[in-house]
């Protein structure tokens, strides 16, 4: 293997302006986190992109982790030599051959930032595909749909020849943006609700309601490693679980069934936009979308969000079932989500939920119970647990083990 580098490209990050270097830097702290576990890799910033020095570490277990990485738009394996235009021409001929043999067709395209290098970049595309095509066999030149494009690059000090090239995950550095309160179901639709979420820069918490003895262990469980799965775009994550049951019993006492649904959902929100307080959080995620279920028809959004004053961020809202369940798989979560133990909405859910609820309703009903002192109970007796990323790769051990 001669790749030593792995070159990381940012790709909307370099449309920030002025406040491009904040972007930069929390990518480079995450990167840095991220590549913890391989201690001899090197992490050097440039004005346009990062260069990870490999130092022998495994380069697609990397390549895997920055994968992972929010703010990056690709990268790329690549190999670092002198200036001298033999050893490049040699590097680039094996850089090619290390890139498979499926390989067909290839085009070089040269940047040269270093100016005073006595070739431009046009007569260095000819000099090293010329080289290239000469050395090799069964192989062509294709300048419009090459299978791979030899990149090289001639800085001042060195040479960097990539063309293995893999994309990232997009998005903006998470904590860029501030920190969004995420209402974690166990379902299909939160997590990514969360993961999307996470790639607009929004750092997130997780609220989970659970109404024991109604819900089991295994639900909360199933909660607490969807969180693990997604600290791997965020980081460190807290998990708050949110004692329910008597906000459910009381629902249940006090309210008509076909607005229990609506209510239920009215206090879930209030005492998240509660724990946003505690928590410094500015907005509140969930994974609803219009038209799945009753509770997310517009007329139950308008008269669930009518409690709140905080944005609502609900990424999933257009999207079909079919491209939330195919992200789910990208992102790791569908396999836990599918778990089959019951949710605290399900258990108490009425058969016929209202399709159409209104404010003036809800508000009356409300008035039956004392909506303050559940929540502060509420908000009292959750309990805050923390994930990282390490907690994820233990269960990985594990799983090597069995
Ligand atoms: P999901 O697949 O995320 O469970 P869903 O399609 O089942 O969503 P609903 O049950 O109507 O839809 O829930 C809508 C949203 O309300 C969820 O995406 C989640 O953000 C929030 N939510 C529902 N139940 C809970 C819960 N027990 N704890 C925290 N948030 C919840
Ligand atoms: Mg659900």
């Amino acid at each position: 293997m001669i790749y030593d580098h792995i070159i990381i490209r940012y790709g909307e990050l370099s449309l920030k302006g002025k406040n491009r270097h904040i972007f930069v830097n929390r990518l480079k702290e995450t990167i840095k986190k991220k590549l913890k576990p391989y201690p001899d890799v090197q992490v050097n910033k440039t004005f346009d992109r990062m260069d990870v020095v490999l130092n022998g570490e495994p380069h697609f277990q990397i390549i895997e982790k920055l994968q992972e990485v929010f703010g990056i738009q690709g990268v790329s394996l690549a190999v670092k030599c002198s200036l001298d235009l033999g050893e490049i021409k040699e590097t680039a001929l094996q850089a090619l051959k290390e890139a498979g043999s499926e390989v067909k067709t290839f085009k070089v395209t040269t940047k040269r930032n270093f100016k005073q290098y006595p070739q431009d970049s046009q007569e260095l595309n000819h000099i090293i595909g010329g080289f290239v095509l000469k050395n090799s066999e069964g192989i062509t030149v294709d300048v419009h749909n090459p299978d791979v494009e030899i990149k090289v690059e001639i800085k001042p000090e060195a040479t960097f020849i990539s063309c293995l090239d893999f994309p990232g995950a997009g998005g903006l550095p998470i904590g860029a943006g501030g920190k969004a309160m995420l209402m974690l179901s166990g379902g299909i639709d939160s997590p990514v609700a969360g993961y999307l979420t996470m790639k607009r820069g929004i750092r997130v918490e997780m609220v989970h309601f659970h109404s024991p003895p109604f819900t089991s262990e295994r639900a909360r469980q199933k909660v607490e490693d969807l969180t693990k799965v997604l600290t791997r775009y965020g980081g460190t994550i807290r998990l708050h679980v949110v004692p329910f049951t008597d906000v459910q019993q009381a629902i249940k006492k006090q309210i008509p069934d076909n607005y229990s649904m609506t209510i239920m959902r009215r206090l879930m929100m209030r005492i998240t936009e509660r724990l946003a307080a505690q928590n410094d959080a500015l907005a509140i995620t969930t994974g609803e979308n219009l038209g799945q279920v009753a509770s997310q028809t517009l007329p139950s959004m308008h008269t669930i969000n009518e409690v709140t004053n905080l944005p609502i961020i609900r990424p999933l809202i257009t999207m079909d079932k079919l491209e939330i369940i195919d992200l789910s798989h990208k992102i790791g979560t569908y396999d836990i989500s599918i778990r089959p133990y019951e949710d605290c909405c399900t258990v108490f859910l009425p058969s016929a939920p209202k399709t159409k609820p209104n404010r003036d309703k809800a508000n009356r009903f409300e008035r039956n119970m004392d909506i303050e002192q559940l929540i502060e109970k509420a908000v009292e007796n959750t309990e805050t647990v923390y994930f990282t990323e390490a907690d994820e790769e233990k269960k990985d051990d594990f799983k090597n083990l069995l």
